[in-house]
């Protein structure tokens, strides 16, 4: 079955083209700058690339790009988008409602629109990329897979927010969690690696630009970092993640901040482009820090340490760790951050092997010592394919 996958996202779309059943990758993309100039970047295979510059106004004049894109000139992969059996979309929040991915009907438009408070800037593009598809491709099944269903089983002592209890009953103030099918495909291959353990104590470091940690039990989401908003957790690329909530009226009230400058200060300004000052592209600071750079080393530091201090703090919740994997942009590719991130965690019997942590490759392998009595893992991550398989599994 021919999926086609959609992330959209409020000036940019992602996508892909997945044969579901075979798992292969037939094309994918990124429109940018949707409503500013436009920017439509198509891969098909290795080769095959293809970059359109146009005036590219709507998140409907997008889509209906990629689908020409798919279907005509050099980079063609497809003879007619009726050959696009279903079509998968990333959703950013399914509140409590949505446990599990789903069939997209006008009800589950409705619901996923009236959890937008707890997204205003993913759900909205959400909504709309399925309406678009309904519109482009009537006959066509859309299915919609939500960031937060994988963390629907952690249990109430981890999402409560020590606050009045009504505001969780009133309000749905509670910590959702994000980064859910890649924390679910990750900790999936974890446990193929573990020869399939019954009883299994992982934990996924998911670390790009955005980032979270999360400790899953038996294949079950336990604790994660992120909360009510991706903004919890983790130190990031523009995101301060978790800090004293202190802060927040204290800088409202020296810098003369409102709600929406506060918001985006600690989204967009903060993290590792904030600590250092120079950009949220680790491979920058890096290169910074080995110039000598001592705040860039800092940043590499701070960021570390609080990867650290979630592995240690939910080693403990799990009662020990079968597994660390490490993921996405940084965790895949930067044996320095492994390797800082695991030093002196020997104690808890993490023994991570330089040699093996320092060799490049892009497919999942183990990076310990023999002696290890966890495994480390780096495993790259794969959202898209759990959304095609995911959509395969419930238009089938
Ligand atoms: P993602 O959001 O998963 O695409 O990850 C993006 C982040 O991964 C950026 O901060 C990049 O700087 C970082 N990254 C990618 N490759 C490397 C690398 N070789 N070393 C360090 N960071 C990297």
């Amino acid at each position: 079955m021919l999926v086609f996958v959609l992330n959209a996202g409020s000036s940019s779309l992602k996508y892909q083209l997945i044969n579901a059943e075979t798992s292969e990758l037939k094309a994918s993309g990124i429109v940018e700058r949707i409503g500013i100039d436009g920017v439509l970047k198509h891969v098909v295979g290795e080769n095959r690339k293809l970059t359109i510059e146009a005036s590219i106004q709507s998140h409907k004049e997008a889509i209906e790009l990629i689908l020409e894109t798919l279907t005509q000139g050099e980079t063609k992969i497809i003879d007619s988008i009726t050959e696009i059996q279903a079509v998968g979309h990333r959703v950013a929040h399914g509140g409590e409602f949505f446990k599990e991915s789903t069939i997209v009907t006008d009800k589950v438009i409705k619901k996923i629109e009236e959890l937008i408070p707890l997204a205003p800037l993913h759900n909205p593009a959400n909504i709309l990329g399925m309406k678009i598809c309904r519109e482009l491709m009537p006959n066509v099944p859309n299915v919609a897979v939500f960031d937060t269903a994988f963390h629907q089983t952690m249990p109430e002592v981890h999402f409560l927010f020590p606050v009045p209890h009504e505001d969780y009953t009133e309000h749905h103030l509670r910590k959702y969690g994000f980064h859910g099918t890649s924390h679910f495909y990750v900790s999936q291959e974890a446990i193929k690696l573990l020869d399939n353990k019954k009883e299994s104590r992982i934990i996924v470091c998911h670390l790009g630009n955005g980032s979270s940690v999360c400790a899953v039990k038996d294949g079950k989401s336990l604790n994660t970092t992120m909360g009510l908003t991706p903004l919890g957790g983790l130190m990031m690329g523009t995101r301060s993640g978790d800090i004293d909530a202190g802060v927040i009226p204290y800088l409202m009230d020296r810098k003369g901040m409102d709600t929406h400058q506060i918001i985006d200060y600690l989204n967009k300004k903060s993290g590792i482009l904030g600590v250092s000052g120079i950009s949220s592209d680790l491979r920058e600071i890096i290169s910074a820090a080995n110039d000598g750079d001592q705040r860039a080393q800092v940043t590499i530091d701070m960021m570390c340490n609080r990867v650290k201090k979630y592995i240690c703090s939910y080693a403990g919740l799990l009662g020990g760790v079968d597994a660390i994997c490490f993921t996405a942009g940084i965790g895949e590719n930067s044996d320095l951050i492994r390797n800082k991130i695991c030093h002196n965690l020997e104690f808890m019997g993490i023994e991570l092997d330089n040699q093996k942590n320092q060799l490049k490759s892009n497919i999942s392998r183990e990076i310990n010592r023999d002696t290890s009595k966890t495994k480390i893992f780096v495993i790259p991550t794969n959202e898209e394919l759990v959304i095609a398989q995911d959509t395969y599994k419930l238009v089938k």
